[in-house]
């Protein structure tokens, strides 16, 4: 939870404000029971937050992961209150989750449990008042079974483009993740991204479309990893073939080129940015310590611990926060949500564009806040941010 405490230092939040940003304006806690064949049935805590939807409909995406809790939802929706917020995109803050295992399904049986999350939280889908999207453990095509139980493409984004998806929406956290890096490396290292050194955690949706835009820039991808452990190349990995191999369900520690690394060996290559693009809490303060990279760019969110922060910070490093870093997503899926309703269409050099702009726009203005403050990259963003969604009480006369 952000410390509102700390941030009023920098930007009025009046005591009502507080009141209303310490604590979900609504959450759901359900039951998913499905039974699949004869002999299986599914059962499973199901998550629905709502932090704050003063600036819209509560944006934010359904994870599908084992240890998903109502605790983690609501971190989750709380981060994208602030997100849309910092980046301008008007919607409010939400999140949902099941607590399955997404990689033991079968793809049937994934989109029969959809399909009953779907009928579980359909007030809040045909109300529009909560509009997922892909997050972790879930993929375009869930997003097409939700389009199909609904029949109303605003319902959700993220969608394949086939069923009114957005060119490059699938592409946009990714997109904006290299973006951020590419920015950061120019700005806080003054290094060009031909030859520069990064290791990603993660090289699912996010990561893989990191790896894929940062090495287009000349950036050297020197290792990645997944849930199985990775691969390490100090020249630089192909990631072209990279992504096929894992396209094709082989796991990254058995790639050819390379030698084996740990997730513990990743984190502390000797690299120039370290991208975090997986689950949270990863760089925790024994972790962090290890960390030879000067940057890192929180493309997962909530991948450092408040501890980890200050012993990144007090060893020199520079973080750029998830609510920065890892927006691009969510600014694609504005547009795929404005496209829905207005019946326009988007090619895919307009959705980098439009994330590039974001994401460059808002890089500099918290790059700027954090000088005149002399503050961290994340406190610079969450003022900003903050400012924001209290500006927008008070339009509301909610404060
Ligand atoms: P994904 O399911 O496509 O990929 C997750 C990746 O993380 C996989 O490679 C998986 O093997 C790996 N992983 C899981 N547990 C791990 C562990 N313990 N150690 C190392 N690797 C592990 O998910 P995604 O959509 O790429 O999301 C990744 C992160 O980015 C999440 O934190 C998510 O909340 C965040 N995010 C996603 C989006 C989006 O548009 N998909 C937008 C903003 C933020």
């Amino acid at each position: 939870m952000i410390d509102l405490e700390a941030l009023s230092k920098y930007t009025d939040i009046p005591p009502t404000a507080r009141r209303l940003l310490e604590k979900p304006e609504r959450q759901m806690q359900l039951t998913l029971n499905l039974r699949t064949t004869e002999d299986r049935l599914v059962q499973a805590d199901a998550f629905l937050v709502y932090w704050n939807t003063a600036r819209g409909p509560a944006k934010g995406g359904i994870r599908f992961w084992p240890d998903v809790s109502l605790a983690e939802t609501a971190d989750l929706a709380e981060r994208m209150v602030y997100k849309t917020a910092l980046v301008g995109v008007p919607f409010g803050g939400g999140k949902s989750g099941v607590a399955v295992d997404p990689q033991q399904m079968a793809v049937p049986e994934k989109a029969a449990i959809i399909k009953e999350f779907v009928h579980l939280i359909r007030n809040e889908l045909y109300g529009v008042d909560y509009i997922p999207a892909p997050d972790m453990g879930t993929t375009p095509l869930d997003m097409a079974v939700i389009f199909g139980e609904t029949h109303r493409p605003e319902t959700v984004t993220g969608k394949p483009v086939r069923v009114g998806g957005l060119p490059g929406r699938e592409q946009a956290t990714g997109r904006g993740v290299a973006t951020a890096t590419a920015v950061a490396l120019r700005r806080m290292l003054d290094l060009p991204t031909q030859g520069a050194t990064v290791a990603i955690q993660g090289f699912g949706n996010v990561g893989s479309w990191a790896a894929y835009f940062l090495h287009k820039m000349g950036v050297k991808i020197c290792a990645v990893s997944d849930v199985t452990d990775g691969v390490y190349s100090a020249d630089g990995l192909d990631v072209p073939e990279l992504v096929q191999w894992v396209r094709r369900g082989q796991p990254l520690k058995r790639f050819g080129q390379g030698q084996p690394i740990t997730n513990a060996q990743l984190l502390a290559a000797d690299v120039d940015a370290l991208i975090p693009a997986a689950i949270g809490g990863v760089l925790d303060e024994n972790t962090a310590q290890t960390v030879q990279a000067k940057l890192v760019i929180e493309a997962a969110n909530g991948p450092t611990t408040p501890a980890g922060q200050q012993a990144l910070l007090a060893a020199g490093k520079k973080v750029v926060p998830d609510i920065l870093a890892n927006a691009g997503g969510v600014v694609a899926s504005y547009v795929e949500w404005r496209q829905a309703k207005s019946g326009s269409l988007t090619q895919q050099h307009e959705t980098y564009e439009t994330v590039d702009e974001h994401i460059s726009d808002s890089f500099n203005r918290v790059l700027a806040l954090a000088e005149q403050h002399s503050v961290s990259l994340r406190t610079a963003a969450e003022v900003l941010a903050v400012a924001e969604v209290v500006q927008t009480m008070r339009d509301r006369g909610w404060l």
